[in-house]
């Protein structure tokens, strides 16, 4: 293309500074014709190029904004959640930690306190939505979302139905006792009269490494 480009603006100079004169008439012609005859190839060919380019910038990087807010926005929640775990970890319970989340506010938090309570029901879900449904003085939790380390269980499952949650994002999956999709799926079961919808895998190494550690520790 360099070549080309300098052989171009030879011409063009040439017919400038009346150089033509020195070359053979039939031979100008014939350049000044190729000349403009490769320059409106490269002009179509750039025109052509730049059109592509900006569709697929335009079509892909839409597509790549828009999954990155997405995942910003699930990853800085699920990060408040993991904090929550770190508190429960703090106190020597296993590391599960959530937040619910209204109108891009945290409104409930909560983190697993089953040892230190004596209470099998106090999960970290079931904190985080007694402290919304406080806060909204409402047990209908419409329009929240509920960011969960751990895939919840089926106590869990049943509040967040019951108090018709619309969106569960959890991080790890439990192969235990998961009930929305792992060992089954209480969160969309369409005989209830509540479905939320579910998005897993959010931070799902930073979650479950957690649990993995805090075994681990405790094995030694
Ligand atoms: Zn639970």
């Amino acid at each position: 293309m360099f070549f080309y480009h300098l052989f171009f603006y030879f011409i063009h100079f040439s017919f400038l500074f009346d150089f033509p004169h020195r070359i053979p008439i039939k031979y100008t012609q014939h350049i000044l014709f190729y000349s403009q005859f490769l320059h409106s190839i490269q002009w179509l060919s750039t025109a052509l190029s730049t059109t592509c380019e900006q569709l697929y910038k335009r079509d892909h990087q839409n597509w790549g904004i828009h999954m990155l807010i997405n995942t910003n926005h699930h990853q800085q929640f699920m990060l408040e959640a993991i904090k929550e775990a770190k508190i429960a970890e703090s106190k020597n319970e296993v590391p599960i930690g959530a937040v619910v989340v209204w109108k891009n506010k945290i409104i409930g938090k909560g983190h697993n306190l089953r040892e230190t309570s004596f209470d099998s029901t106090a999960h970290a879900e079931m904190i985080a939505i007694r402290q919304a449904s406080d806060y909204l003085q409402a047990w209908r939790l419409l329009d929240c979302s509920l960011y969960v380390t751990l895939e919840p269980c089926a106590m869990c499952a049943g509040a967040i139905v019951l108090s018709r949650v619309e969106q569960v994002i959890y991080g790890a999956s439990d192969p235990k006792a998961g009930c929305a999709g792992t060992l089954m799926n209480l969160l969309q079961e369409e005989r209830f009269n509540h479905q939320t919808e579910v998005i897993t895998g959010v931070m799902q190494e930073e979650c479950s490494d957690l649990l993995k550690n805090f075994f681990r520790r405790l094995r030694k």
